[in-house]
């Protein structure tokens, strides 16, 4: 079924399904409801992010395959908020609804090694690389690539995690322990200027939409800020979207999926990581675009037309973190004080530091002054 073209376009009233239950899922069930869809969600979790704003959750494993299959014939399409859904369980779900984007992006999404080699084979630019699996073979790839490298898991990373990054040649054996000895990518580490984003969006029929180049700033390998529109030549600014079309068409993404490129000396753009969703340098779309990501998403899911990308304003966000809590609940009079600036929480009851609780969105008339007002805002919180 869910290679199967969609005949008619699922309407309003309908119920669509998310798979997982985090802030993604909240905000497309938010843009969903808006529209006067139903949405049900679907994770091991209760009380979740997606779950207090969406009209049902459901709670099983998602290896409760009986499970997935009664959430899928409650709904009339079935999405997911992130890529780690086993793949067993989008099949089991494609019996009964169409899963869009379908379980093919997912298998390249999810796993390091096939989404690196999907990319080139398909001629984009990626971070050079090496599958790795047994410690001789990360030994000869670390003289092949040169150190500094990063090791990579190959399955199930995010944030950062499942990474080791490699400075020295007697590192080789604590690199493989630390990511539990298992099949892993070794890559080039690449001496980035910057780091920049594409979020796209491709309809049932092929229409393509994006939101431009977003320009990232990490903070211990989690996204901190993003500003909109990125301060990128135009040259660049061609050649990401190009990347990002080439990688939807391929991938017959149905859905939206966010590229995230290294941005290095001479204009030079490498991908690093695809996520087939909505991304979190994608939020500000949230507050500054005739349609965000998420309303994008339900467009494609239910085989709509895609809206405008028209931004309204320069834009950046920050994001808040469980650290921010570490003296207490945040002020967030303070944060609301300023008039061009939107706050975002995700209904997360426990604030453990790196844990994404939530994001600030800054509107104005510069990129630039987007961003410092944002950060002021943030440092606000802090303001006893
Ligand atoms: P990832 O989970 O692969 O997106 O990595 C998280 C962050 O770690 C990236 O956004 C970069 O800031 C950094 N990073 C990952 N891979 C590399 C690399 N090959 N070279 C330099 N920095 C990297």
């Amino acid at each position: 079924m869910s290679n199967e073209r969609l005949r008619s376009p699922i309407l309003p009233g309908s119920a669509v399904g998310v798979l997982g239950s985090g802030q993604l899922g909240r905000m497309f069930a938010m843009a969903a409801r808006r529209m006067g869809y139903r949405v049900h969600t679907f994770s091991p979790d209760e009380d979740t992010p997606t779950g207090q704003v969406a009209d049902r959750e459901i709670t099983a494993s998602y290896d409760d395959l009986d499970a997935v299959r009664d959430f899928a014939r409650g709904v009339s399409a079935v999405t997911f908020e992130f890529e780690n859904v086993p793949a067993a369980t989008a099949a089991a779900a494609a019996e009964f609804a169409p899963v869009r984007p379908g379980g093919n992006v997912l298998h390249v999404a999810q796993h390091r090694l096939r989404e690196k080699t999907f990319l080139r084979n398909a001629g984009l630019p990626v971070t050079p690389f090496r599958r790795i699996g047994s410690i001789s073979e990360l030994q000869m790839a670390m003289q092949e690539l040169g150190l500094p490298a990063v090791l990579k898991s190959a399955g199930f990373g995010y944030d950062g995690k499942g990474q080791f990054t490699i400075r020295s040649t007697d590192q080789a054996g604590e690199a493989w322990e630390a990511i539990g000895q298992q099949e892993a990518v070794l890559e080039a580490f690449i001496a980035f200027e910057r780091e920049v984003s594409v979020v796209a969006a491709r309809s049932e029929t092929g229409e393509f939409a994006h939101f431009g180049v977003t320009e990232n700033r990490h903070r211990n390998h989690i996204l901190d800020l993003s500003i909109s529109p990125g301060d990128v030549s135009p040259t660049v600014f061609r050649d990401a979207v190009e990347i990002a079309r080439a990688i939807l068409e391929k991938l017959e993404v149905v859905g939206v999926l966010c590229v995230e490129f290294f941005l290095c000396a001479g204009d030079k753009l490498l991908v690093n990581e695809l996520a087939p969703r909505p991304h979190n340098s994608g939020h500000f779309t949230f507050d500054a675009n005739v349609t965000s990501q998420f309303e994008q998403q339900l467009r494609a899911v239910c085989g709509l037309c895609l809206g405008s990308v028209m931004q309204f304003a320069p834009a950046a966000m920050a994001n808040l973190l469980g650290d921010l809590w570490a003296e207490g609940e945040p002020n967030w009079a303070e944060a609301c004080s300023a008039p061009n600036v939107k706050l975002h929480l995700y209904g997360k009851s426990e604030a453990r530091p790196g844990r994404k609780m939530g994001h600030l969105t800054a509107l104005t008339d510069s990129a630039a002054q987007a961003a410092s007002d944002v950060e002021r805002a943030r440092r606000a919180l802090m303001r006893g």
